[in-house]
């Protein structure tokens, strides 16, 4: 079974992932996070957003794992923590944004996938990853509410973080999601929409169950 989420920064697409994997005993898969494995990458090798032949090149090279505890391996260190610092954030929609890139992490995401019953998140699954999948969502939130989310989020994990700095860094990001050449955000007639902006996490967890369900 795949189940397919996709939605803005700061939705709460990881947290809900990962709570309807533990109820529904599925395997969680952040697609998100390959793609920041490849920007730390870059940071690693001093490659910047002026050598897209680099950066592909590095797509081509990575070896990127993650375990059932949403743990990420980058050529076999642990970066679960370093793919989120702020320095990744700010590069990795334009790394994203390399179709070449693309299509290396979007073979990477399939042979993730395999053989599993995933819960996969990101911002092409339910489009060009898994257009297959069984059920297909896009988790929606207003802009604010969703950075107040992120810094929430990086508070608890013990990343320093300045609301408008988020904001700003959010809205930048939303636009170039949407508006890549390949993998774009989008909306489509056969996604469920769920608005969680008023919503807690348990109402969406049970909202995405329930659908499932088939209740
Ligand atoms: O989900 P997360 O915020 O960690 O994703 C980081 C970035 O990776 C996104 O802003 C987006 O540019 C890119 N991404 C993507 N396609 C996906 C998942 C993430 O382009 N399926």
């Amino acid at each position: 079974m795949i189940v397919a989420i996709d939605g803005p920064a700061g939705a709460g697409k990881g947290t809900i992932t990962s709570l309807v994997a533990e109820e529904l005993n599925l395997v969680t898969i952040d697609t998100g996070a390959t793609y920041r494995c490849v920007a730390l990458q870059c940071l690693n090798e001093n490659v910047t957003l002026d050598e897209p032949e680099k950066i592909i090149e590095i797509a081509k090279k990575v070896k990127i794992d993650m375990d059932e505890n949403k743990n990420v391996f980058l050529n076999g260190k642990d970066v679960t923590k370093e793919i989120r610092s702020t320095e990744v954030t700010s590069i990795v929609s334009p790394v994203s944004s390399i179709p070449e890139v693309r299509d290396e992490m979007v073979k990477l995401q399939r042979e993730l996938a395999k053989g599993k019953n995933v819960i996969m998140e990101g911002r092409d699954i339910t489009t060009v990853v898994f257009p297959e999948a069984d059920f297909k969502f896009y988790l929606d939130a207003e802009v604010e509410e969703r950075a107040r989310r992120r810094v929430k989020q990086n508070e608890e994990q013990g990343i320093e973080s300045n609301y408008d700095e988020i904001l700003e860094s959010i809205k930048k990001r939303d636009y170039n999601d949407m508006h890549k050449e390949k993998g774009a955000l989008i909306r489509t007639e056969d996604q469920i929409y769920i608005d969680s902006t008023n919503m807690s996490i348990e109402e969406v967890k049970e909202t995405i169950i329930k659908h499932i369900k088939g209740e």
